[in-house]
């Protein structure tokens, strides 16, 4: 199927003259789309009529729906249920920050990665997102939500490096000059630490972040919550992480979900030390979403915090992540599994 969301500038004036228009007409329809949020070929009007009709039959414009629209109470966080065109949905969540608006796309629907917290693999994985699919939730937010897009994170549903070549593309698509023109440093990876994939990355020349989702200080407690641990455990990550490091000059971020009688006691937080302590990293500690069906919930206030003292004071940069979306079930596919589960 030819998607227009999909296409690169260069590939639809190749598209447009094989089928008898002008090759100019890409600039109009580029900058319908990415400047002016028109999805239609009807509204571009600039278009002659006739190329308007060809287009209508050759490249139909799917737009993703909107299944479901949830606004958290402060208006800090806006999450959307999108639908695809094959009847697919997927989330994409957007956070308000003082910074500016930053969009948490996925990369996949559902996920093959079964991390034990996460409600995105409950049911499976079902297939991945085409770069042109990542591009239109990017799209729906700008149209529905805002058009004021500062950053971009892969932390939605799905393990992004096991759909490398999709994302690849999509990095490249969102930082072309008539797209969005958004700078690699205003995008981040979030990887469950697919190794390999970690070093293909930092051969790409883009700078971009990279977070990983770490939870564990200790293979053998990581294994119990993330089962990929048994095909790359964390010495491997670290490994793959400092390489990462070293060749783009990029500081890895490492994310810490601190789960209720699981990982955050002092004992935990002593071996990260032990693991960590000497590097220069950064700790992203998020509380966890409760997770009802699995019962995982988030520790009392009080234990996170003297978890995350204890780091700060042994030399472990850390932030306990602001709780955004947790009124609205913003971790990863709760919103979709609760929608399919109905
Ligand atoms: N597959 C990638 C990206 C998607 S998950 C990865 O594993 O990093 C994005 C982040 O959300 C990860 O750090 C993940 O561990 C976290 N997450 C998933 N479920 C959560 C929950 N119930 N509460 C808090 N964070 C959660």
């Amino acid at each position: 199927m030819n998607d227009i969301f999909n296409m690169t500038k260069k590939e639809l004036q190749t598209f447009l003259v094989q089928h008898g228009m002008k090759k100019f007409r890409a600039d109009q329809i580029f900058h319908y789309m990415y400047k002016e949020n028109i999805f239609s070929w009807n509204d571009m009007v600039l278009l002659p009529k006739a190329d308007r009709a060809s287009l209508e039959t050759l490249l139909p414009i799917f737009f993703p729906t909107i299944v479901s629209k949830l606004e958290a109470p402060d208006g800090q966080t806006v999450k959307l249920l999108l639908q695809l065109h094959d009847g697919q949905t997927v989330e994409t969540v957007l956070m308000k920050h003082d910074y500016g608006n930053s969009i948490c796309l996925s990369t996949q629907v559902g996920c093959a990665v079964n991390c034990a917290f996460c409600a995105s693999a409950k049911n499976g994985f079902v297939r991945n997102l085409s770069a042109g699919e990542m591009m239109a939730q990017l799209l729906a937010f700008k149209k529905y939500v805002t058009p004021e897009l500062h950053s971009i994170v892969l932390m939605g549903t799905g393990e992004p490096l096991l759909n490398y070549t999709n994302v690849l593309r999509f990095l490249h698509m969102v930082h072309e000059k008539d797209t969005l023109y958004l700078g690699y440093r205003n995008i981040t990876l979030s990887t469950s630490g697919i190794v390999p994939k970690m070093y293909d990355l930092a051969e790409e020349g883009i700078p971009i972040t990279l977070a990983v989702s770490l939870h564990a200080p200790t293979d053998a407690m990581r294994r119990r919550i993330m089962p990929i641990t048994n095909t790359y455990p964390i010495a491997d990550v670290l490994k793959a992480a400092d390489h990462y490091f070293e060749k783009t000059g990029r500081q890895v971020t490492f994310e810490y979900i601190l789960i209720k009688n699981v990982n955050c006691n002092i004992s935990c937080a002593r071996q990260l030390v032990q693991l960590l302590g000497h590097k220069n990293i950064l700790i992203n500690a998020i509380p966890m979403n409760d997770n009802y069906d699995v019962g995982l919930y988030r520790p009392p206030m009080s234990d996170m915090e003297a978890f995350v003292t204890y780091l700060q004071k042994n030399g472990i940069r850390v932030t306990l992540r602001r709780e955004m979306g947790s009124k609205i079930q913003a971790a990863c596919g709760q919103l979709r599994i609760k929608r399919e589960n109905i």
